[in-house]
């Protein structure tokens, strides 16, 4: 894959809070159809490279680059809009809608107002009813995820396992190209950490692109391709689980912890 044809490019990075260096000239590639695994010890600056490429926080330095597009600096919904979208936990507002609420209102919270139509392509309003479309897809994403007999229910009554199932299902329904996760199975059972991978296998299949951020060494050495090892700000190794799991730097860093 040429440079821009890479969904995701990272090129030195760098994020700064005041005095605190939290990213420090981070630089990798994401590859189409992929699930890259983004590790680190707590604190090594993953949510903030997160942040930064989502537009939550303005990097103080580098560029990212989606599809070869520059994105730098872009407001969230800006970015959501050309297809990269990240997981969010569902606010306290989005707690007192139902289920199948939450997923019809998703495209229009992360792509804005108008953003709809981009999702439900060749929708004429004279011919389609554009609210029974967005139902329809929201019961199909329900009923991918195993949740629909949850729809309506309200959200701030599901456990933390089906919470994350919803807000893998909400990223969904805004039609991403590339997903950011952060730390997705935080507080998820077992039994719902396998439901949880094997649909984000299930879509990797069908093309979806995956940044997977977890603290987790063990699920992210048994579930991705690639992996890219932070630590303190930077990129400390990168490669196969194999590659990973040998490598002394990767070990002492996890260890002093
Ligand atoms: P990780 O997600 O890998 O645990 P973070 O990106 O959250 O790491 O944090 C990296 C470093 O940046 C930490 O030292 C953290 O305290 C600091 N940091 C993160 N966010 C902020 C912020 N908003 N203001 C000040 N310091 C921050
Ligand atoms: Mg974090």
């Amino acid at each position: 894959q040429t440079p821009t044809s890479l969904p995701l490019r990272v090129e030195g990075l760098a994020k700064q809070f005041g005095g605190i260096t939290a990213v420090d000239g981070v630089s990798f590639e994401v590859e189409a159809g992929s699930l890259t695994g983004l590790i680190g010890p707590n604190g090594a600056g993953k949510s903030t490279t997160f942040n930064c490429i989502t537009g939550v926080h303005e990097p103080t330095a580098g560029n990212v680059y989606l599809n070869g597009e520059e994105i730098t600096g872009l407001a969230p919904y800006e970015i959501a809009q050309r297809g990269l979208v990240r997981t969010f936990q569902i606010a306290r507002e989005l707690s007192e809608m139902t289920v199948l609420e939450n997923l019809m209102l998703a495209p229009k919270h992360q792509l804005g107002e108008s953003a709809i139509r981009s999702v439900l392509p060749g929708l004429r309003d004279d011919v389609v009813d554009q609210e029974e479309e967005l139902r329809e897809r929201a019961w199909e994403t329900l009923e991918f995820f195993e949740i629909d007999h949850l729809a309506t229910e309200y959200a701030g009554t599901l456990s933390g396992g089906q919470r994350k199932l919803l807000e893998m299902a909400r990223v969904l329904m805004t039609d991403p190209e590339v997903v950011l996760l952060d730390e997705p199975l935080a507080g998820v059972n077992p039994t719902l950490e396998e439901k949880l991978l094997d649909r984000i296998h299930d879509l990797r299949a069908e093309g979806y692109t995956f940044l997977f951020v977890e603290h987790d060494m063990d699920v992210i050495m048994n579930n991705c391709e690639r992996i890219i090892v932070m630590h303190q700000g930077r990129v400390l190794a990168e490669g196969t689980a194999e590659d990973i799991r040998n490598n002394e730097q990767v070990i002492e860093a996890y260890l002093g912890e």
